[in-house]
């Protein structure tokens, strides 16, 4: 059975009359990357802040490791959560050092591993100051892996980065879930950033979950398709294996069936008719994963 790293339940956080995060329901497990998605001010911070133990829920419950919050549970996080808050005249690796001597961690050897692990050279005297938004993210995500976490929270990572800054962000990310085996939790508005990494998704809107899908479930619904409503799916289905060669298709309410393969309706129509099989409707369904997700949050565009 997979062990949920992340549960969610029921949880609310209200600003005198602003209901941030409004009785969501959410599951991560073990081994996810977690794609939290939605428009600006749709409650994404403030769930991950609430994760991370950075602020109190108003009410309801947040179980981590398959335990409620703890210090020991708490250890097991890392999060890079809005500001990393980095000393802007001390270089990459004395950034490192600073924490890890807070963290009380002695082991320098996991600085260098960390640093080089994020693409960033832990002898560069470079200071921070001087950093492209891109190396200041990757850090972030260095000193957040201080202390090795299970469980990893990015809020909005590669916000503001170009396509290469983009690039080098989901390689770290894929590099530490699948072999750091490190449970990614990552927010972002903007769906295609994540959709070549996340196996998971969760849809916030207004404060609410809209959704929570995998990728798999998701590539499903995303998939152009005929739709064909029939007087008997059985019958119109053994005709259309048999005559048209039709094999990838699933069945729907009010014997609606789709098809996935590459089809002609009109071949399709043909065929039904010429053997008494009535059709009620039949329409091609296109829809594109950006359009799946503008339509779930609520926006045409991504602000
Ligand atoms: P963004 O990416 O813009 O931060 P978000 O999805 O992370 O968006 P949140 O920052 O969680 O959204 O904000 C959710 C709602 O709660 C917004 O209406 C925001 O104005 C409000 N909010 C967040 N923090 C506070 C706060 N400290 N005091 C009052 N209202 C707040």
């Amino acid at each position: 059975m997979s062990e949920n790293i992340v549960e969610i339940i029921d949880l609310c956080k209200t600003y005198k009359d602003t209901k941030a995060v409004d009785h969501i329901h959410m599951t991560i497990q073990k081994g996810d990357i977690y794609g939290f998605i939605g428009r600006n001010g749709a409650g994404k911070s403030t769930t991950l802040k609430m994760i991370a133990g950075m602020i109190f829920p108003t009410s309801g419950e947040i179980r981590l490791f398959g335990e409620a919050r703890n210090q020991f549970t708490a250890r097991r996080i890392g999060s890079l959560i809005e500001n990393p808050g980095l000393y802007p005249n001390l270089s990459a690796f004395d950034n490192m050092n600073l924490k890890a001597i807070a963290m009380g961690l002695k082991d320098k050897e996991k600085i260098n591993e960390y640093l080089h692990l994020v693409q960033l050279d832990p002898q560069d005297k470079k200071i921070v100051k001087k950093f492209s938004l891109g190396m200041k993210q990757r850090l972030g995500i260095a000193l957040a892996l201080l202390g090795n976490p299970d469980l990893l929270i990015l809020d909005e990572p590669i916000n503001g980065l170009d396509p290469e800054g983009i690039r080098e962000i989901r390689e770290v990310i894929q590099y530490l879930n699948e072999t750091k085996k490190i449970t990614i939790l990552i927010s972002s508005h903007i769906l295609l950033e994540l959709s070549k990494i996340a196996t998971r998704y969760g849809i916030i809107r207004n404060g609410q979950m809209i959704e929570e899908i995998s990728a798999k479930e998701l590539d499903e619904k995303c998939r152009n398709y005929l739709s064909v409503k029939v007087s008997s799916a059985d019958r119109a289905l053994s005709l259309l294996e048999e005559n048209l060669d039709i094999h990838d298709y699933t069945i729907h309410e009010n014997n609606e069936i789709r098809l996935y393969d590459d089809i002609e309706s009109a071949a399709v129509t043909s065929l039904l008719s010429q053997h008494d099989i009535q059709i009620y409707q039949i329409y091609y369904q296109k829809q594109d994963l950006e359009s799946y997700f503008l339509e779930k949050t609520g926006g045409n565009n991504h602000d």
